[in-house]
């Protein structure tokens, strides 16, 4: 039950009405018996400032921040976490004695799933990433940040690749993969990310590497989780590949939030659950 003692968090997005958030959160405060709930605002980017002034006037504990105002909040806000300044964009905000602090939990949670999911050892990965977008960049940011040996980006648009490139680049060797070279750039990596959108339904045909890219020798992890197998991943799991679903990204970067709103650790099996559900039913 919310009463005047009830601490509250919530989304800030355009549109909000497909998130998976509110229920994953609220499931996570009944687990844990936290007197929090979770609401999903659909916020239009000319109406940002005035709810990011919400945060404050209404004393909420934090929210998460996603499409489109991942990048515009940034200024709004009054400090801002190093590694997201490095990504360039903010998923989670706390509010702390009325100032507001900028996190991303996106690559954090991302790695964080990708080694227990698959027991992965960071510093021995060679990584070809497809896609150079806003989610590229938070992996690409978070895995050179952990050690990785090195980073192929292979991406529809050049110039976006040669930005991500000549950014990760000054942590981590990294290059760009040109077209036609894509099977050899794959043949010695170890770990192959997909972070384009290409596989999300309704195109679930659709898929970024042709099957004969493929090696048992891999682990092919997929940022989409909807559907939980892409045809990249059902391909990958035919070949002997070891295989990463994008739904452990989703529920752990919920729980680092959830962590850096509440200070005790998440129930992520609990959240998993709930996401699981929720997309079984949609599928
Ligand atoms: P974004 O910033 O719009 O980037 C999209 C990327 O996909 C770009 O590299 C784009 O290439 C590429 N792309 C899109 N359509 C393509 C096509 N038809 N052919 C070739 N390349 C194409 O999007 P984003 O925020 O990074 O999200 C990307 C994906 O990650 C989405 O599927 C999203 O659902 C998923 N995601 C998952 C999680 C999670 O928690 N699991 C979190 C965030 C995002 P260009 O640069 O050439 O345009």
């Amino acid at each position: 039950m919310i009463t005047s003692k009830t601490q509250l968090v919530g989304l800030f997005g355009h549109p909000v009405s497909h998130s998976q958030s509110p229920m994953m959160h609220n499931a996570a405060f009944a687990e844990t018996g936290l007197d929090f709930a979770y609401s999903a605002f659909d916020v239009e980017p000319e109406a940002l400032e005035d709810a990011v002034a919400g945060i404050r006037a209404l004393g909420l504990r934090g929210i998460n921040v996603t499409i489109p105002h991942k990048v515009a909040i940034m200024p709004m806000l009054d400090e801002i976490d190093p590694l997201a300044k490095r990504i360039g964009a903010v998923n989670t905000v706390v509010s702390k004695d009325g100032r507001l602090f900028g996190y991303n939990t996106d690559g954090m949670g991302y790695v964080r799933s990708l080694v227990e999911e698959t027991g992965i050892v960071l510093d021995k990965q060679i990584v070809t990433m497809m896609g150079a977008g806003g989610a590229a960049r938070a992996v690409a940011f978070t895995l050179a940040e952990k050690g990785v040996k090195e980073i192929r980006i292979i991406n529809r648009s050049r110039e976006r690749a040669a930005v991500l490139a000549d950014h990760v680049g000054t942590i981590v060797p990294t290059r760009i993969v040109e077209k036609g070279e894509e099977k050899d750039a794959i043949a010695d990596s170890s770990l192959l990310i997909n972070t384009t959108s290409i596989g999300m339904l309704p195109n679930v045909q659709d898929t970024p590497a042709p099957a004969d890219w493929l090696h048992s020798g891999l682990v092919v992890s997929d940022l989409i989780y909807n559907p939980l197998e892409t045809r990249l991943l059902r391909e990958a799991k035919a070949i002997g590949a070891t295989v990463h679903s994008g739904v452990g990204m989703f529920v752990n970067q919920g729980a680092l939030a959830f962590e850096l709103w509440t200070g005790i650790a998440a129930p992520t099996e609990v959240m998993r659950e709930v996401v699981l559900q929720q997309l079984t039913k949609t599928v």
